[in-house]
């Protein structure tokens, strides 16, 4: 494309985002969104990689964003949404929080990718070491699949043993020993992955043992929070079952905290559990949204981390630890979780209310700062996606099929907003089935 067509696609990217109607998409002549997908199409496979492909979601959900602020998204078409999704978890104090940006202003002023980390490196670990429990020491990168690869790695370097021990459907990222697709990936690739079922001592207990001595880790996510399924929180036994098969095994207990960090429990997820992890992996909600992901382990551990080979150009990038930062300092001055707990109840409670009054079986599992919500026998999903497509034209992001995540910024007012939404997206959904059957 042209430089000219670019520019003049800008253009109306910016004059349609001072609109501020919300309307569905398709009412929406020479939608800038459509515009962009166009053109995505003919240089990007799909025109969008992974799950974040706004195709697969059901009419009406923009692929395109233009800006964020607190708790609300507005797209490329200058619609307005509460966002019950926070970037998929990243976003834990709202979008644009001023904390957060000054400091990350600050540090773009002095310097981000240089030739080894700023101050702010040492700053951000000694932090993220008094605020995790069981953290003697910490390591930085970017995304949850770093995370996830270098405790698997650590655990190996420790134990000199092969086998990673996980939960059928638990999600750890999208690299080939774990990728949920088997498409360009070998046998060998899992060659020592052994599944067992979450919330299931036996099945671990089987698995461990037909790993005989061979053992490097079981890894365990903080929740089951698997996509297009109930949530399940995991039960007190199940997770002292996790703890005393690993001592017993002499194998490492790595808790894949990427997603439910620091929404559950700011000194770690397990923390209520009772039950400390060897090693934990944290993303998403660790820098409000910048990239930082990070391992944390016991001290046991420092050695064989000290000597697996670790690195990435941009892991030491001080912008992004400088937003794990002040994100920390919120997290450790403000009562996060408890609000995230008060506004969850208040959206579920409220849902419940208003799906019976619309007389649809709704379901709403997991901990309430991550929604999930699904409808009973709803095969393929239909409902809850003609639910969340009728939410989304009048500006209520939801997921159909994925957890969602409540930030800080949602504040009573806004719960309400997204009920009031709520009702009208279950009564399009009532008013479908009635004239179906
Ligand atoms: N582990 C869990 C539990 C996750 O939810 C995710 C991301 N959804 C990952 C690992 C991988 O994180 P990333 O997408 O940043 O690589």
């Amino acid at each position: 494309m042209q430089t000219s067509q670019r520019e003049a696609l800008a253009k109306q990217t910016r004059i349609s985002l001072c609109s501020k109607v919300n309307r569905a998409m398709s009412e929406i002549p020479n939608s800038v969104d459509a515009d962009l997908r166009g053109r995505a199409r003919t240089v990007i496979p799909n025109g969008m990689w992974g799950h974040q492909n706004a195709a697969l979601l059901p009419d009406g959900y923009p692929q395109f964003f233009a800006s964020g602020q607190g708790c609300r998204l507005r797209d490329v078409d200058g619609r307005e949404f509460i966002d019950l999704m926070c970037s998929w978890g990243p976003i834990i104090l709202g979008h644009h929080h001023p904390a957060v940006e000054d400091a990350v202003r600050q540090q773009s002023e002095w310097g981000d990718c240089m030739n080894g980390p700023g101050p702010v490196l040492v700053d951000m670990a000694e932090t993220l070491v008094d605020t995790v429990a069981h953290a003697d020491w910490v390591e930085f990168q970017k995304n949850g699949s770093d995370a996830t690869t270098l405790c698997v790695t650590i655990a190996r370097a420790a134990t000199q043993r092969r086998k990673i021990l996980v939960a059928r459907g638990s999600y750890h990222g999208a690299v080939p020993w774990c990728s949920p697709s088997l498409v360009g990936v070998t046998a060998e690739d899992r060659a020592h992955v052994i599944q067992y079922d979450y919330n299931d001592a036996e099945s671990l207990r089987e698995a461990v043992a037909s790993a005989q001595d061979d053992v490097a880790a079981v890894l365990v996510t903080a929740f089951r929070h698997d996509i297009r399924r109930d949530q399940e929180m995991p039960t007190k036994s199940f997770a002292k079952a996790v703890r005393d098969l690993c001592d017993a095994a002499g194998a490492v207990m790595i808790l894949d905290d990427v997603r439910a960090g620091f929404r559950l429990d700011r000194a770690g997820s397990w923390e209520p559990l009772g039950v400390r992890p060897d090693l934990s992996a944290f993303s998403k909600a660790l820098a409000n949204g910048y990239p930082l992901s990070a391992v944390a382990g016991v001290e046991r551990l420092r050695g064989a981390a000290g000597k697996v080979y670790a690195t990435g150009s941009f892991w030491v990038g001080s912008v992004s630890l400088a937003a794990g930062l002040a994100t920390l300092q919120v997290l450790g001055s403000d009562d996060v979780v408890s609000h995230l707990e008060a506004m969850g109840q208040m959206l579920r409670d409220g849902l419940y209310v208003l799906a019976a009054k619309h007389g649809l079986p709704l379901r709403q599992t997991g901990p309430v700062q991550m929604p999930m919500l699904s409808f009973q026998n709803d095969v393929d999903h239909h409902l809850a996606k003609a639910f969340c497509s009728a939410a989304v034209k009048r500006g209520l992001y939801l997921h159909p099929w994925h957890n969602m995540f409540l930030s800080a910024a949602h504040a009573e007012k806004d719960i309400a907003e997204a009920l009031s939404i709520a009702d009208a997206a279950f009564g399009v959904v009532a008013n479908q089935i009635e004239s179906v059957g």
